[in-house]
């Protein structure tokens, strides 16, 4: 794949997030939110940029579409029994939604773990909104999307991390 067809891609994840209600901008305010008390001087601007880069990596936008799409067909009743009901209840013991976000969260490292635990447990921001709405909407199903936002906001902000550690990075 090359790299007009890599930024194509993010065209279409970036597209498809916010068709879920999750803006670029939404994550990155999670990223300022969870980075700000280690670097002060970190700007909007920078964690939306941040942002980006994660979003141009092949294996993030592969799992973003595969987990998404799954959402969403389950909403169109289009997955067979049992998974239909287990991804409709979002079952705690399902689990994959969170094995498919690690391969983002993996992206920069194991530094992307503790952020993405955290973002998890207290769902900050936009990940209280997708929750929220799963809830209180009955068709809607979000089991993949909160944990795919969450990595992505961990990945973004281990990014940061690393290159304010100059680290150095292709990326
Ligand atoms: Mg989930």
């Amino acid at each position: 794949m090359d790299k007009g067809q890599n930024t194509d891609n993010r065209a279409i994840t970036i597209k498809l997030l916010q068709q879920r209600g999750v803006s670029i901008e939404d994550i990155a305010r999670l990223v300022l939110e969870l980075q700000k008390g280690y670097y002060p001087d970190l700007t909007c601007e920078e964690c939306l940029d941040s942002v980006l880069r994660v979003l141009n990596k092949r294996e993030v936008q592969n799992a973003i579409l595969t987990g998404i799409t799954l959402d969403m067909l389950t909403e169109k009743n289009l997955i067979d029994e049992p998974l239909a009901s287990i991804l409709r209840n979002d079952d705690s013991l399902y689990g994959i939604d969170e094995i498919l976000s690690l391969s983002i969260v993996n992206v920069y490292g194991s530094i992307g773990l503790t952020n993405f635990g955290y973002l998890d447990k207290v769902k900050p921001g936009i990940i209280g909104s997708i929750n929220d709405k799963k809830n209180s909407a009955k068709n809607r199903v979000n089991t993949f999307l909160d944990d795919i936002v969450a990595a992505i906001a961990a990945a973004a902000s281990a990014r940061i991390a690393h290159r304010v550690r100059a680290v150095p990075t292709d990326d």
